[in-house]
């Protein structure tokens, strides 16, 4: 990196979907991008999440509704959420309860609603960029209930709940039927949205991506950063071979391990790694429907190209601890209960959403370190979110903003 680094280089921490829209978005306006991840295996949760353009999410999770639906939404009562080292997470629940005052949900959801009706036409453009249009599919997803007291109750919360610019109907009579006949599942009624989207396939995402990168002059490197430092002109990146990569400008995109490379700086950023799981087949005979979002099982299942997926919980776990394997039982559990037509041999993931306390992500440059960057923190919504926080980075890299649209994400808002 030394020898090559001049004001257009960027030297970007992290080959996530986020690390990545923000390389090409760099790369348009003219800047000498240089990318390192030691993930080759692609195991980052930017390729295991659920391909859910969920532009319909416009209520950030640090909500009073949230917090009161807490107590029932416990995994040992048979819903999503678990905490795995409840002491280690303390400060973060304590800023969690904080951004869930009324005033700041709804500075929140003011700054997440303008960044998700921006999504989808920054998605558009990637994939156009990608000369993969129809790696986006602008299909819509389903939410469907199993009883008609789930679907009361379901059905309410949708209606009193900001969805941004996306709508939603009642699940035309021919969608359910399908459903049905897809599965033996006991799907009582459902919901059908527009204005929200899948990926086709996160494997191809990620090797359009790369070549994307490749292609247009980028260099990929394998190494993972230890620590950074400010080293008067510029920074320092020791890799994790004891060797140092020089850059003028650093971007910080490592998803829940940014955590650790903003300390080795100074700067504290308050991430939370929120876990989930999925299991894949790639044998099996679901028909092509959107994504479905079966709410009493708080899952959701995605066809892709490579097979079908049914992805779920939301594990507050120290970045390292082991997976829980009973997480992986219940997602089968849930699969057979549901007659999905699955056969053969499923594949099992489990990785991070990286989680700020307010979930919003943070996305800038630094006020107190000159030339770093930063984005990361985009919790439930990173794929969702990918293109047009690539789109804003540049921007405001290349002097083409003034900052403002990102100032309701900096980093700052945590107190340094
Ligand atoms: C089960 C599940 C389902 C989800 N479903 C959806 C969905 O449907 N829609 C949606 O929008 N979002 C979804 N998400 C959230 C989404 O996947 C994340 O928000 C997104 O992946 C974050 O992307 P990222 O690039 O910031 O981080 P990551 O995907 O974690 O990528 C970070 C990269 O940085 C690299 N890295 C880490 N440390 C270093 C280092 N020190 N040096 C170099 N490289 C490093 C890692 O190897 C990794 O490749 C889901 C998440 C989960 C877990």
């Amino acid at each position: 990196m030394s020898r090559t680094s001049t004001a257009s280089s960027v030297l970007v921490i992290g080959a996530g979907v986020i690390g990545h829209a923000c390389a090409l978005a760099l790369q348009r306006r003219g800047c000498d991008v240089v990318m390192t991840d030691p993930d080759q295996a692609g195991s980052a949760a930017s390729w295991g999440n659920a391909g859910h353009i969920a532009t319909e999410q416009a209520q950030p999770l640090a909500s009073p509704a949230t917090l009161r639906s807490a107590p029932g939404r416990l995994y040992a009562f048979g819903g999503p959420l678990s905490l795995r080292d409840p002491l280690s997470i303390a400060p973060w629940v304590w800023r969690y309860l904080r951004a869930c005052r009324p005033h700041t949900y709804e500075r929140g959801r003011v700054a997440l609603r303008g960044l998700l009706a921006q999504a989808l036409p920054a998605w558009r453009h990637l994939a156009q960029t990608l000369e993969q249009p129809q790696l986006l599919r602008e299909t819509g997803h389903w939410v469907c209930w199993e009883s008609a007291g789930a679907a009361a109750r379901g059905r309410a919360g949708w209606d009193g709940s900001d969805t941004g610019d996306t709508r939603f109907q009642t699940l035309a009579d021919g969608d359910l039927g399908a459903l049905r006949a897809a599965s033996s599942a006991p799907i009582h009624s459902g919901i059908a949205f527009s204005g929200t989207a899948q990926i086709a396939d996160p494997r191809r995402l990620a090797a359009a991506l790369q070549a994307r990168f490749l292609a247009d002059g980028g260099e990929r490197r394998y190494d993972r950063i230890e620590r950074l430092r400010s080293d008067g002109g510029g920074l320092v990146a020791s890799t994790a071979e004891g060797e140092t990569l020089r850059a003028q400008r650093v971007l910080v995109c490592a998803g829940v391990r940014s955590r650790a490379l903003m300390a080795s700086l100074g700067i504290h950023a308050p991430l939370v790694a929120e876990r989930g799981y999925h299991l894949q087949w790639a044998e099996h005979r679901w028909p092509d429907l959107p994504p479905v979002v079966f709410e009493d099982r708080s899952m959701i299942v995605t066809r892709f190209e490579g097979g079908l997926r049914a992805a779920g919980f939301v594990e507050y776990a120290h970045a390292d601890s082991p997976p829980d394997p009973g997480k992986w039982r219940r997602l089968r559990l849930h699969v057979a209960e549901l007659g999905l037509p699955v056969r053969g041999a499923h594949s099992r993931w489990f990785g991070a959403r990286p989680t700020l306390p307010d979930y919003l992500p943070a996305m800038g440059r630094s006020a107190r370190v000159p030339g770093l960057h930063y984005a990361f923190g985009h919790q439930h919504l990173g794929l969702t979110l990918a293109a047009i926080s690539g789109e804003l980075l540049a921007r405001s890299m290349s002097g083409e903003s003034d900052g403002t649209e990102l100032a309701a994400f900096d980093l700052d808002r945590f107190g340094g």
